[in-house]
């Protein structure tokens, strides 16, 4: 077993800074000690994704009701869709013993350090701009006009990683998960 810094880490990342892919290869890694919060999103469910395991897909009415109950540790509209991380899901989490991993927007992460001043907040970069066009074109799941979203959001997003206790550069998967765990596993 391996002892981790906090019970909460959570990271950001520009979209197609391959954040998702650094969170799914440290969840594959420590199975037994690590879980992921999956969040409730407004957002259509692409191809490749499941209901109850990528995100928990609500319509809109049902987001609202969800925000009016208080279900949310923090909520965010992001690129026109709303995404909200759910208290009881974490909460559990937490007390079966697993370290939860967070894959939210900057905004929720700040969110997240006030509720949790130990959390560990760890912003992913891509190497460079271009790289992160590509891996969006790539990706197939978006049209030019949420690229373009997504790409907008980019100044802003850099900008709050000063607010984040680390920033990786994300050039390759190996070196980015070795670098994530030089700052979440206790030596
Ligand atoms: P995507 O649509 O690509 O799955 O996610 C878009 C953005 O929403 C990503 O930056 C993702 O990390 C963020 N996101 C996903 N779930 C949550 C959440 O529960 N809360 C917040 N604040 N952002 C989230």
């Amino acid at each position: 077993m391996h002892t981790f810094k906090s019970d909460y880490i959570v990271f950001s990342a520009p979209s197609g800074a391959g954040k998702t892919t650094i969170v799914k290869e440290l969840l594959s890694k420590y199975p037994d000690e690590l879980a992921l919060s999956i969040s409730a999103t407004t957002r259509p469910m692409r191809s490749f994704e499941e209901d109850g395991k990528d995100y928990f897909f609500l319509t809109n009415d049902e987001f609202t009701k969800a925000i009016q109950e208080q279900k949310f540790l923090e909520f965010e509209e992001v690129h026109g869709n709303y995404y909200g991380t759910l208290i009881d899901k974490v909460d559990f989490q937490v007390k079966i013993g697993k370290v939860v991993l967070f894959d939210i927007d900057v905004k929720g992460a700040e969110s997240i350090k006030q509720k949790y001043p130990d959390a560990i907040l760890i912003f992913i970069k891509p190497p460079d701009k271009e790289t992160l066009r590509d891996r969006l074109v790539k990706r197939k799941s978006e049209t030019e006009e949420t690229i373009s979203l997504r790409l907008k959001r980019l100044d802003f997003e850099y900008e709050q990683a000063r607010f984040f206790d680390y920033t990786i550069i994300n050039n390759s998967l190996e070196k980015a998960v070795q670098d994530v765990e030089e700052v979440i596993i206790v030596k």
